[in-house]
């Protein structure tokens, strides 16, 4: 009998405190010791063996056996770092950050010497690394550099069942390297997932099974299908709290944004309820938090507690963490979807494949016997979800890819050797609009601003209105934008209590409707005079932390600018230049207003509409250009900026002709007024 909603429990909602746990030689022993009861030690030897008679292994094994942590630590301990650095792929930033730290901790050394680890904007790596963590998206960048991967004596490709778009186009690549490198030794691991079809692309590669260790866990679905999901998650947080014996609990939702709402209502339900009941530690996990925090939740859980982990899919198989022993899925997570009919790209709330609920289930039984609640029936798992997660090649745009294939050389996309090829009307679709940005002729060969644009570890688009940015003398400006758009919607924060004063402080940066662009800019260039202020950041509700990072990621694109022969440029007074270079990257991104205030995209129609965070959102301009679309309730455009559609056929005049921006019949719109007779 799954959970009966009736009793609302409370307890004290506590969160771990910053400490740091100093690793002194005392704790390295003991992890040395740790290291021996993991799973995968027994085996060792053999794999150590198998390696050595193999160029090419497929490894497969139970999340958590030590695939991650251990084998690079083998590999270095047989000797293979005297001969060139061991690396190891990981999908998500978050794990490459998070297990580099843990294997720097075991090996007893510092994060960045010996073991490091490498994700976009940050390179925590030095000349002594030997152990080199990264996600799938870098190394991709690696090998513009280095195509041979010669600094490397083994490369192990892991998470593979994730099929990241990054790791889809690896294989391809490190394949073709185990060609002409036969002394290099290429590692692809996943977790009890699709290992004979690694091996089958790999060219019958041997499949290195490591039995794990797994209890029982006992399946609980709901009898009806649940409304809402977060609500049905925090109750039955609170449901097992109060009636399961001890153990930690693992809730997956889909982002940040249910994480930090699933919070809120968790520490709500159990204040003021003292000592009534057993204490609660809340740990969020995902992508954007700050890296001392996502320590945390490998903390041990104190006796007499109870460990809540809210956590995106990065728990499904990417970080293990032990104690768990409830796990709650509500049957969800949040994936890219792609129409190459009419190139838009959003990011949808979908339900969790049959492959993926089974991977949440099993982190419930790593240690003991456990529980999994799914909050959706038992027949939908049976007859509503999908069996697998298809591959995120075929779901996605490629634009960056094809980019970054062409500039390494690889022109015949459709002969790429890809393990499951992406929709032929994809591949065209991003050759297209590589040839409307520019980036390529049109015999399909990269121009010299494509090579441009492919030094710049961004979107297409993104890279693109950083290159133009020069011939519109803004480049300062818009290094700004882009750094300001790569940290995500983090920058503004909004705390219940205090809405009305954190909407004010916003709409100051949009005086005049300048558009999102230019309020971010606005956020940075004031937040730049105050010398990087703190208190200024508190003032005005913006988050410290985001603008840090902000700072951080526009350093590097300077320095990448500088790589391109960009010189630095500024004239802040210019909107409509700063305007004209975004939308040189953007053009695709136009959508009009139409009768109702909702919109239209120009090309492949499709209705959209402005999200409620921005700016512009009461304004309703008549053309608009966005950064990027969400689907929730509607499928929204997320940081917008009005434009004049003669611009259009200025800038993109591949793109659009005269009749696509004709206003035939159009009344002009009084200015300052949100409602006006179009068309
Ligand atoms: P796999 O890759 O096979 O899923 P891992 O190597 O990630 O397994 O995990 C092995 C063990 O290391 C697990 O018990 C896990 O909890 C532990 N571990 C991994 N990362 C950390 C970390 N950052 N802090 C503490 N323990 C960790
Ligand atoms: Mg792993």
């Amino acid at each position: 009998e799954f959970i009966q909603a009736n009793i609302m429990p409370g307890s004290k909602v506590r969160y771990f405190s910053t400490h740091k746990a100093a690793v002194g030689a005392m704790f390295l022993d003991e992890m040395q010791e740790d290291r021996k009861t993991l799973p995968i030690f027994p085996y060792r030897e053999r794999l150590l063996d198998a390696i050595t008679e193999h160029q090419v292994l497929v490894i497969e094994g139970e999340t958590g056996s030590g695939k991650t942590t251990q084998i690079p630590q083998y590999l270095h301990e047989a000797g293979y770092s005297k001969v060139g650095k061991i690396g190891c792929t990981q999908p998500r930033r978050v794990a490459a950050m998070s297990v580099a730290a843990r294997v720097a901790q075991e090996m007893g050394v510092k994060l960045g010497h010996e073991v490091g680890y490498s994700i976009r904007f940050e390179d925590c790596t030095s000349d002594t690394t030997i152990i080199k963590y990264m996600t799938d998206g870098m190394l991709l960048r690696e090998f513009l550099s280095e195509p041979d991967l010669a600094s490397y004596s083994v490369m192990m490709v892991d998470e593979a069942h994730e099929r990241t778009l990054s790791t889809d186009i690896l294989f391809g690549l490190v394949k073709d390297i185990t060609r002409f490198r036969p002394e290099i030794k290429l590692l692809i691991s996943s977790a009890t997932l699709d290992a004979g079809k690694f091996s089958d692309y790999f060219d019958g590669a041997p499949i290195f099974r490591i039995p794990g260790r797994r209890f029982p866990v006992d399946i609980l679905y709901t009898k009806a299908p649940e409304a809402d999901y977060l609500e049905a998650a925090t109750v039955t947080v609170l449901q097992i709290h109060v009636t399961q014996p001890p153990g930690d609990i693992l809730v997956f939702f889909t982002g940040q944004e249910e994480i930090e709402a699933a919070e809120e209502i968790l520490k709500h339900r159990t204040r003021g309820l003292g000592s009534k009941i057993a204490e609660m530690i809340i740990c969020p996990i995902y992508a954007n938090l700050p890296s001392d925090m996502q320590a945390k939740i490998f903390e041990e859980t104190p006796e007499g507690a109870r460990k809540v982990v809210l956590a995106t899919n990065i728990a499904e198989t990417s970080l293990t963490i032990d104690g768990i022993k409830y796990v709650i899925d509500p049957g969800f997570c949040k994936q890219k979807s792609y129409s190459p009919r009419t190139g838009m790209e959003s990011l949808i709330i979908t339900p969790v494949s049959k492959a993926a609920a089974q991977q949440r289930a099993g982190r419930a039984g790593r240690t003991s016997a456990g529980k999994c609640f799914r909050l959706y029936t038992a027949w939908s798992f049976q007859n509503e979800m999908d069996d697998n997660t298809v591959p995120e090649i075929q779901r996605t745009n490629l634009g960056n890819v094809v980019l970054m294939l062409k500039s390494l050389g690889i022109n015949d996309l459709i002969n790429f050797d890809f393990m499951d090829p992406p929709p032929a009307e994809t591949l065209l679709r991003a050759l297209e609009q590589l040839y409307a940005l520019g980036a390529l002729n049109d015999r399909g060969e990269l121009t010299k601003l494509g090579r441009r644009m492919a030094e710049f570890p961004l979107d297409p688009m993104l890279s693109k209105m950083l290159v133009v940015s020069d011939k519109y003398l803004c480049s300062e400006e818009i290094v700004t934008i882009c750094a300001m758009l790569s940290v995500g919607n983090s920058i503004f924060y909004r705390p219940k209590d205090k809405q009305v004063h954190a909407d004010n402080a916003r709409m100051n940066f949009h005086a005049g409707n300048v558009g999102d662009h230019l309020a971010l800019l606005k956020v940075y260039d004031q937040w730049k005079e105050t010398n990087f202020s703190t208190q200024w950041c508190y003032e005005n509700y913006i988050q410290v932390r985001s603008m840090k990072r902000a700072r951080d990621i526009r350093d590097q694109l300077e320095g990448l600018l500088e790589r391109v022969e960009i010189e630095p440029t500024s004239n802040p007074s210019d909107l409509e230049g700063i305007k004209k270079a975004i939308t040189s990257g953007y053009f695709y991104h136009t959508a009009k207003l139409q009768k109702n205030g909702s919109y239209r995209t120009i090309k492949n129609p499709q209705t959209v509409s402005i999200h409620p965070s921005s700016g512009l959102s009461q304004v309703l301009p008549r053309w608009v250009v966005y950064h990027e679309l969400v689907l929730t309730t509607k499928e929204y455009m997320r940081q917008v900026i009005e434009i004049k559609p003669d611009w259009l056929v200025e800038i993109a005049p591949h793109y659009y002709k005269l009749k696509d921006v004709e206003d035939a019949g159009a009344h002009k719109m009084p200015k300052g007024k949100g409602k006006a007779t179009i068309d």
